[in-house]
């Protein structure tokens, strides 16, 4: 019996040292392409570009891009560890979540339109009163149209937007045209770091964290979060909020 609890703990000891390892080998993945990035242009000024005022000036705004990489990564990082910790605390106010839906919407276009996506609407009710941490819940919207923009279909992306009516929550539905995930990777996609292969080639900049901080978000509020995709379709990410 102390045998096999003995067995049991060490197995999970070794778990964890190797879930460690993986995430330290993930993080240190992400930061490398941008600090390389910067490295190289530093050395390209060094090398005389500096006195080239078009490419210095190129290089600086690709610098200053890489290091805005590097901070969005560590963010989402110090997200992730707060979620993860249980010291989140959930600011709850009461707000229409329409109303913030419109909000993001609008805060989207501009980036809607240069992937020449559109982003509609569809809600039964004209309001939806819900308690939740408004901050957070703007975050899962972004990441969500974020994601249904740069994976949506490239020439007529439609993004919609649904509300629905479900017991004593609401639905909320962000759907896109894109191409959609292969059943395979679906179970993993709300993993830290997880891309499929396609995203990974195509270098969206993204680092694979939003989708698990938006899982950590809807989880803190005690709700749910799923996925459905039809590959060449779409996808469409599913979650509830509680009515007031
Ligand atoms: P990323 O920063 O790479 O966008 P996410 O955690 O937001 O990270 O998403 C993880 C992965 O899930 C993405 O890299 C992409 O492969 C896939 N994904 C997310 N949303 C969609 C979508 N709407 N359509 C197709 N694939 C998606």
């Amino acid at each position: 019996e102390w045998d096999k609890e003995k067995k049991q703990e060490i197995e999970e000891l070794k778990r964890m040292a190797s879930y460690r390892r993986e995430f330290l080998g993930n993080v240190s993945h992400e930061l490398k392409t941008p600090i390389f990035n910067i490295q190289g242009y530093i050395l390209s000024l060094l090398d005389g570009g500096i006195h080239d005022p078009d490419i210095n000036k190129k290089f600086l705004k690709k610098a200053d891009k890489s290091v805005n990489r590097m901070i969005a990564i560590v963010e989402d990082l110090e997200e992730i560890n707060k979620l993860e910790s249980g010291e989140l605390k959930i600011n709850k106010e009461i707000f229409d979540l329409i109303e913030l839906t419109r909000e993001v919407m609008d805060f989207m276009e501009m980036k809607a339109e240069k992937f020449n996506a559109t982003i509609n609407l569809k809600s039964p009710f004209k309001s939806a009163k819900t308690n939740a941490d408004k901050r957070r819940i703007r975050q899962v919207l972004i990441n969500l149209i974020d994601n249904a923009i740069k994976y949506g279909d490239i020439e007529h992306n439609q993004i919609t937007i649904s509300f629905y009516d479900f017991h004593d929550n609401y639905l909320v539905e962000v759907s896109d045209n894109g191409k959609g995930i292969p059943e395979e990777f679906l179970p993993r996609i709300f993993e830290r770091f997880y891309r499929t292969e396609f995203s990974r080639s195509r270098d969206k900049g993204g680092s694979g964290l939003g989708l698990a901080i938006v899982k950590h978000i809807i989880e803190a509020h005690r709700q749910t979060i799923s996925v459905r995709s039809q590959p060449g379709k779409g996808t469409t990410f599913s979650f509830t909020m509680k009515k007031v």
